[in-house]
């Protein structure tokens, strides 16, 4: 189960949840307040700093931007 990340509003705290993909667009529940907040998109992506000082993405030139290092769900070799 996707692992998703939520900020409360009133608590101004970030808070993870374990959702169903089903429910993926739905608000959770703050476990504060328990007022519904929204999902934050979480930064996935890995960037690594090149030696001519560029940020570069490591699944780049060509590779799957969409999974992460060490494998790829896409079919890609990484
Ligand atoms: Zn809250």
């Amino acid at each position: 189960m996707p692992l998703y990340e939520y900020l409360c509003d009133s608590c101004d705290i970030k808070f993870e949840m374990l959702r169903p993909m089903s429910r993926v667009t739905e608000d959770a529940p703050c476990p504060d307040c328990s007022q519904m907040s929204p999902r934050v998109l979480s930064v996935f992506a890995s960037f690594s700093i090149g030696g001519s000082g560029e940020v570069t993405p490591l699944a780049g030139g060509g590779g799957c931007l969409g999974c992460g290092p060490g494998g790829c769900a896409c079919g890609r070799s990484v």
